[in-house]
């Protein structure tokens, strides 16, 4: 069976980089982590999403994608070229899409979005409330983060971005590009069309903790996603936040199947930074107060982390922190415990004296 036979939209690009094999077994366990099932005939290497499927034709330097709708495919061609972006970067090779909508300008994975509602959860978590038309494509794909797109002094009227020939975003204007930070969809609500998202406010020059300070009913912002990587279900977890983590932690654990069992600890700065979690879950929860130390210099988050052994069957480590204390707990679970990218996600939410982490 062919790789596009299976859904209605494909198109390919051909890829100018003899080099390509040395790059594939990289690219092919970024995919693998976007939950890909990943199988070889040959040459070329097939990636099955649950929304589509790709291929790499190693021989002829061609890739393709296919999805059965519009949303699939652009989310294909983006992971497809972000791959080729982010490990042939010195390459930098022209990607060039022909095929279904390879004329399209609209990024599919952007939305303006309007301030409904402003709120303080705790003395440092504002909830801000935004609305949004077509919001379908942010409960997709497992991401459940955003990159989001602030005016800024500067520019306080940005363009918005839009599709390249590539798949990748491109932007009309460097003088009018928006800074970009990324925040947790804490919660969704597709009917009435808004995202909540929870600023942590900490101290410091800033652009998405100062726009939240100042953020009023009406202002605008552009989002862009999903990203990040999907959460494997297990019916074991160990997790670790600090604030930053904290709305991705307390999402999922109002999301996850009441029977789910294991840890979460979650690093705040003090007992008025507590919050209310819905959990849904027998995940026995622990907050950690800093009660002073400043935020990024207190260990014991990573070291509860590493004191709780990891059980056998099927368990998942999730731990979103300063990078610091994300490097220990990654070591930790990757080195001395040996365990598989499949298995764990230890990532590095802000670093300290470092502005826009990951914010791409
Ligand atoms: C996948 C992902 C999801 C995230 N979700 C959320 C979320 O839902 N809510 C949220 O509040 N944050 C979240 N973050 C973290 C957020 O992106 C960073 O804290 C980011 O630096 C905030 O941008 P900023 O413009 O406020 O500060 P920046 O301009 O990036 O940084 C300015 C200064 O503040 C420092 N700084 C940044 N973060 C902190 C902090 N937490 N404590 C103390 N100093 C800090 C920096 O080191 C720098 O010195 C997430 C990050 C990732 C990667």
């Amino acid at each position: 069976m062919s790789e596009a036979s299976a859904s209605g939209l494909a198109c390919e690009a051909r890829l100018n980089l003899p080099n390509l094999p040395l790059y594939i077994d990289r690219i092919s366990d970024r995919l693998q982590s976007f939950d890909a099932d990943a199988s070889q005939e040959g040459q070329r290497l097939d990636f099955r999403f649950a929304f589509g499927g790709a291929s790499f034709d190693v021989d002829r330097l061609v890739m393709r994608a296919n999805a059965a709708d519009r949303d699939g495919l652009a989310r294909i061609k983006d992971l497809l070229a972000t791959a080729i972006e982010v490990y042939a970067k010195e390459e930098n090779p022209e990607i060039v899409w022909t095929g279904d909508f390879a004329g399209e300008t609209r990024l599919a994975q952007f939305r303006e979005m309007v301030v409904t509602q402003v709120g303080d959860l705790t003395p440092h978590m504002r909830r801000i409330r935004f609305a949004g038309e077509d919001l379908g494509r942010f409960a997709k794909f497992g991401g459940m983060h955003i990159r989001m797109l602030f005016p800024t002094r500067e520019v306080p009227e940005p363009l918005w971005p839009v599709l390249g020939g590539n798949g990748l975003p491109a932007w009309p204007s460097n003088d009018r590009r928006p800074l970009a930070r990324v925040y947790t969809i804490r919660a969704l609500d597709l009917e009435k069309g808004i995202i909540d998202v929870d600023f942590l406010i900490h101290p410091g020059d800033s652009v998405g903790a100062h726009w939240a300070m100042q953020a009023t009913a009406g202002m605008k912002i552009g989002i862009m996603g999903p990203v990040g990587r999907p959460v494997r279900l297990a019916s074991w977890y160990l997790m670790g936040a600090d604030e930053t983590g904290l709305p991705a932690l307390a999402r999922m654990l109002e999301t996850l199947p009441a029977e789910t069992k294991g840890a979460a600890y979650i690093e705040i700065a003090d007992d008025g930074e507590r919050q209310v979690i819905d959990n849904a879950t027998g995940i026995e929860l622990h907050w950690l107060p800093r009660n002073g130390v400043p935020a990024g210099l207190d260990e014991r988050l990573a070291r509860a982390i590493l004191s709780v052994a990891w059980p056998t069957g099927s368990a998942f480590g999730w731990f979103a922190a300063e990078a610091a204390a994300a490097t220990t707990v990654r070591e930790h679970w990757r080195g001395t415990l040996g365990l598989g990218r499949d298995e764990t996600l230890a990532a590095a939410y802000w670093r300290q004296g470092a502005a826009g982490l990951m914010a791409g």
